[in-house]
C-alpha cells in the first residue's frame, strides 16, 4: 500500500511541475482527483494496518489452540489402561485406569462372555472391612497396561 501512496505522491509533485492549477476547469478536475486518490491510499493504509492487527490475533489464536490440542492429546495418551483377565473365559479384559479412581458405582463386564471382571462396590466393601489395604485378590487380578 506504501506503493500507491508513493505514487499518489508523485502525481501530487507531477501536478505542480507542470503548473496544473485550479484556474482551468481540467486542472481543477485533475486535482480533485489526485486528492480522491490521496484518500483512498490513507483508506488502503488504515485497513491494512487493522487486518495485520486481525492476523497477529488469529495467529495467536492458533497458537494457543495448538497447545491446547497438544495438551489434550497428552492427558488421552497418558491415560493408563487396565487389563484384567476374567474369571469364567480367561480373556483379558482391558479398561481405563481412571475408571478406578470414579467415585461411581462401576462395574466391567467381559466383552467375550459377559461376566463381570471388575466391581467397584465389591472394592469398597473389601477395603473397608480391611485395614485400609487393597486386597490381594483384587491386585493378583488387575495388571497395568503395558
Ligand atoms: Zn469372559
Amino acid at each position: 500500500m506504501g506503493n500507491i501512496k508513493e505514487r499518489v505522491a508523485y502525481l501530487q509533485g507531477l501536478t505542480q511541475g507542470l503548473n496544473v492549477n485550479e484556474r482551468s476547469a481540467e486542472g481543477k478536475l485533475l486535482i480533485n482527483i489526485i486528492d480522491v486518490l490521496d484518500d483512498m491510499a490513507e483508506e488502503f493504509n488504515n485497513i491494512q494496518m487493522v487486518q495485520e492487527d486481525l492476523e497477529t490475533y488469529v495467529e495467536s489464536m492458533d497458537d494457543d489452540l495448538t497447545d491446547l490440542e497438544e495438551e489434550v492429546y497428552e492427558d488421552i495418551a497418558s491415560e493408563e489402561l487396565v487389563e484384567v483377565q476374567c474369571p469364567s473365559c480367561h480373556e483379558t479384559v482391558s479398561f481405563e485406569s481412571s475408571l478406578l479412581e470414579s467415585d461411581d458405582d462401576l462395574e466391567v463386564s467381559c466383552p467375550h462372555c459377559g461376566d463381570i471382571v471388575y466391581d467397584s462396590t465389591l472394592e469398597i466393601e473389601v477395603s473397608d472391612m480391611g485395614n485400609g489395604q487393597v486386597n490381594s485378590d483384587f491386585r493378583y487380578g488387575i495388571h497395568p497396561g503395558i
